[in-house]
């Protein structure tokens, strides 16, 4: 039987990861960002965000993961359409991933949101958190990674260290 998943993708080749399960807790049909880098493979940013909220529940994200056939990855990685910090449950659903699944998980950020205490505690809950840092100065920030309005370079880099 042919089974359609909308949230979970993969299993990919990763350099860093193996073999990695991915999940997208965002799900839309265009990029939900807070960056609009100049290089991203998937097109431009048709409208920043700023503010997290829910997209896909992970009652949704669970279920999806019981229909799943038998896969062998060594990480489960929260990626997928844009910024997935942007998530207002991402905590809650690697905990709940973690728990059905006993495989590491990973998620890739562009760190854009770290600097807040939410977003740091939701990540807390991952194994390893796989943060970009693009940019060495201010001017390259804005010409690479294009990011919307309110988020400074030092934002992201406060973030990192904290
Ligand atoms: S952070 Fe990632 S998804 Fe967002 S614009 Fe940059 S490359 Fe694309």
């Amino acid at each position: 039987m042919k089974r359609d998943f909308k949230y979970v993708y993969g299993p990919v080749d990763s350099w860093r990861l193996g073999v990695s399960l991915g999940i997208d807790l965002l799900s839309q049909d265009a990029k939900v960002c807070t960056f609009d880098c100049s290089y991203c493979q998937l097109g431009r940013t048709p409208a920043y965000t700023t503010e997290r909220r829910l997209y896909v529940s992970t009652e949704e994200i669970l279920e999806e993961m019981a229909g799943l056939p038998e896969v062998e990855e060594d990480h489960i990685t929260f990626s997928g359409i844009g910024e997935p910090t942007l998530a207002r449950n991402l905590g809650e659903a690697i905990s709940a991933v973690r728990r059905i699944r006993r495989r590491p998980v990973a998620v890739l950020t562009n760190a854009s949101l770290m600097f807040r205490e939410d977003v740091r505690e939701d990540l807390l809950s991952a194994n390893y958190v796989i943060a970009k840092l693009d940019a060495c100065s201010p001017d390259s920030f804005e010409e690479i990674n294009r990011p919307a309005p309110g988020i400074a370079y030092r934002d992201v880099l406060e973030g990192q260290i904290k």
